[in-house]
């Protein structure tokens, strides 16, 4: 099954509508003009509204992927206290937000 997006949709009554705008232009009178008009007006009006939102996506987020969303390396503290993945890279280190310890300095 092939879905053809919004942007296609939209480019492609773009051309229609050009089409009919020079056919008018150079006089040609088809009486098809004005109730391709009428159609593609409010189909194009309709487009240009947001898309209905989409359902909740269903893949689980697991807590690397949010710790990497989040701007950390998804390393995991070396503090056995805290083990922690908010860990970001701090020069040659990675530093702990959550408690401050840094390891993996080279
Ligand atoms: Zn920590």
């Amino acid at each position: 099954m092939s879905l053809v997006t919004n942007e296609e949709l939209d480019e492609a009554l773009g051309r229609v509508q050009s089409l009919l705008f020079n056919a008018e232009r150079d006089g040609c009178d088809y009486p098809q003009i004005e109730a391709a008009r009428k159609v593609l007006i409010p189909l194009r009006m309709k487009l240009n509204q947001p898309p209905p939102p989409k359902p909740e996506p269903v893949k689980q987020l697991t807590q690397l992927d949010i710790a990497k969303q989040s701007g950390f390396t998804g390393d995991i503290c070396v503090n056995q206290q805290c083990q922690s993945m908010s860990m970001v890279r701090n020069g040659t280190c990675l530093k702990c937000m959550d408690c401050g310890t840094e390891n993996g300095c080279s």
